[in-house]
This record gives structure tokens, C-alpha cells and sequence, in this order.
């Protein structure tokens, strides 16, 4: 059950979450931030320090932005992303969806 990043961080980025997050599990694309659902622990301290208001519970999740749950675990699951930052080992780039918005 972890939490997820959805649209409203894109093109946004505040990385207040970034702050909060006692085992490091969030990590920046180039559009948005992404929650990897293999080392999150739900502790859900990261939910309220978006000013966007982007950031759910997987299995709460609005119904319009429920594939945001396979973005943020596709982010960390695939290497088609761009080339791994060495620092992190995540893909430097950002999910198709993501990488296919309009900007805003
Ligand atoms: Fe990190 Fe906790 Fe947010 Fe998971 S719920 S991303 S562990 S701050």
C-alpha cells in the first residue's frame, strides 16, 4: 500500500516530500517526483507536505489518476526511462505519461 505521486506535481516540483521522508524513497524525474512502492513505508508523513496536494494512498486514490499508481512503480522497474542517475540508480528521464503532458 504505498503512496503514490500523481499529475499535480508535474511541472511543479516543490519537494517538500523530499524532506520528510525517512528512508529516502522519493526520487525526481525531470517532470514530477516519484514514490518507488518497493521501499515506501507508508508512514503517509509525506501526504500533507504537498502544497499540491499530488501526493495519495495507493488504494485511496482518486478514480482519475489511478494509473499514476504504475507510473511511480514503472519509474523504478524499467531502465527505458533514460540512464540511471549514478547518485540514485533511478532513470534520469520520466515516465511516458508523464514525459507526454502538455505543458503547464
Ligand atoms: Fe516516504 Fe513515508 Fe511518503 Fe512512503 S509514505 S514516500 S516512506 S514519506
Amino acid at each position: 500500500m504505498p503512496y503514490v505521486i500523481t499529475e499535480a506535481c508535474v511541472d511543479v516540483m516543490d519537494r517538500s516530500c523530499l524532506l520528510q521522508c525517512p528512508v529516502d524513497c522519493i526520487h525526481e524525474g525531470v517532470r514530477m517526483l516519484y514514490i518507488d512502492p518497493g521501499a515506501c513505508i507508508d508512514c503517509a508523513a509525506c501526504e500533507p507536505s504537498c502544497p499540491q496536494g499530488a501526493i495519495h494512498l495507493d488504494e485511496a486514490i482518486p478514480a482519475n489518476l489511478t494509473k499514476y499508481v504504475s507510473v511511480n512503480a514503472e519509474f523504478f522497474g524499467s531502465d527505458e526511462f533514460g540512464p540511471a542517475d549514478p547518485r540514485t540508480g533511478c532513470p534520469a528521464g520520466d515516465h511516458p505519461v508523464v514525459a507526454g503532458l502538455a505543458a503547464r
